[in-house]
């Protein structure tokens, strides 16, 4: 059976190619590499000793994408494919609006002019906002995006909703809470373009000395330690979750499905915690300053994740601290590849 896998050279797409390799589905990749790079695709094959099919272009080009329909037998998607910067997102609306909606709409008019179903889509849990309780289930409330990025995400689950209805198709919506660590081998993990903005790469960066020093960005919030919380899920539990997600629209005997899952460990943590669990499984300093809040950030947020688990017989299996450990493990891999 061929999966589609857009962005599938990208952090979660990546890792989510490799645990769908290692349950015997063909895999297609379409990439445009605007945020990726070409080696993942050797590395998927020295994970997995199978190379998956690879499609180097942009999804905006709907004639390319026509004839990867026309190549495979694409059975489901698995969309990855989308512009992630939140800050970049407020400066270039148009670029986020037209990229990441075109880029879905023209994988939906494919599936619905091949008469395709099962679509995973990544959203993200900026959908959320600021919830008013914690922790965050399916039910919670959405409250307006607080950038354009955030509102690419809920307008990509509204397109899914009417495509569902409208064409009875099986889709899933998985709602990720914030993604960290790397690929066991350390073959796969972020690769964080310029700055990062991202709390565990920049902890990362600052330990191996390519930044000076973490900003911990506000330590007067309402919460124990006065720093940030949020719920760290290991990419490679995430992956695993769309597995286990597409497993079921296959499986599903009803025509239209519409799945929305919360992907999280259902923990939060804060900021301090995390650089002091990086610390500690890395025995490694992460020099710090402490910061004004940055503009945006909300308290606090952390899933129930217990929906996955019921339904998809999924959950977080990986402390924090294996998950920055595979980071650092990660950052030297990079380092030694750059000499
Ligand atoms: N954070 C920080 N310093 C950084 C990057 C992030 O203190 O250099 C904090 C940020 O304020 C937030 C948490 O770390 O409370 C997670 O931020 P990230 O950007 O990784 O994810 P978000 O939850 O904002 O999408």
């Amino acid at each position: 059976m061929s999966i589609l896998v857009t962005g599938g050279l990208g952090y979660i797409g990546s890792h989510t190619v490799v645990e769908l390799i290692n349950h015997n589905f063909e895999v297609v990749i379409v990439d445009d590499l605007s945020n990726s790079e070409k080696f993942i695709l050797n590395n998927i094959e020295e994970i997995t000793g199978k190379r998956p099919i690879f499609y180097p272009f942009d999804l905006k080009r709907k004639e390319l994408l026509s004839q990867v329909f026309e190549a495979h037998i694409i059975s489901g998607c698995i969309h990855f494919a989308a512009s992630k910067a939140v800050g970049e997102s407020m400066i270039k609306p148009l670029d986020y609006y037209e990229n990441n909606l075109f880029s879905l709409i023209n994988v939906l008019q494919e599936f619905r002019k091949r008469d395709i179903s099962n679509f995973i889509f990544s959203s993200s849990c900026t959908v959320y906002g600021q919830a008013d309780k914690m922790p965050i289930d399916e039910n919670t409330p959405l409250k307006e995006a607080e950038s354009s990025y955030g509102k690419t995400k809920q307008m990509g689950e509204d397109i899914l909703k009417d495509f569902s209805r409208a064409y009875q198709k099986r889709v899933s919506l998985l709602r990720y809470f914030n993604p960290i660590g790397a690929h066991p081998t350390a073959l796969l993990g972020e690769l964080p373009s310029g700055i990062p903005n991202n709390l565990v790469p920049y902890v990362t960066q600052t330990a191996a000395g390519i930044r000076e020093k973490l900003s911990i960005w506000g330590d007067d919030y309402p919460t124990e330690d006065g720093t940030a919380v949020r719920d760290y899920i290991y990419v490679v539990d995430l992956a695993k979750a769309h597995v286990a997600a597409l497993k079921k629209l296959i499986n599903s005997e009803e025509q239209k499905v519409l799945d929305i899952y919360n992907l999280g460990t259902g923990k939060g943590s804060s900021v301090l915690e995390v650089v002091k669990a990086f610390e500690l499984a890395n025995n490694i300093k992460v020099p710090y300053q402490i910061c004004p809040r940055r503009e945006g950030d909300i308290t606090v947020a952390y899933a129930n994740a217990d929906k996955a688990e019921k339904e998809l017989g999924w959950k977080s299996e990986t402390s924090l601290e294996e998950a920055l450990r595979t980071t650092w493990e990660w950052q030297k891999y990079l380092k030694e590849k750059s000499q």
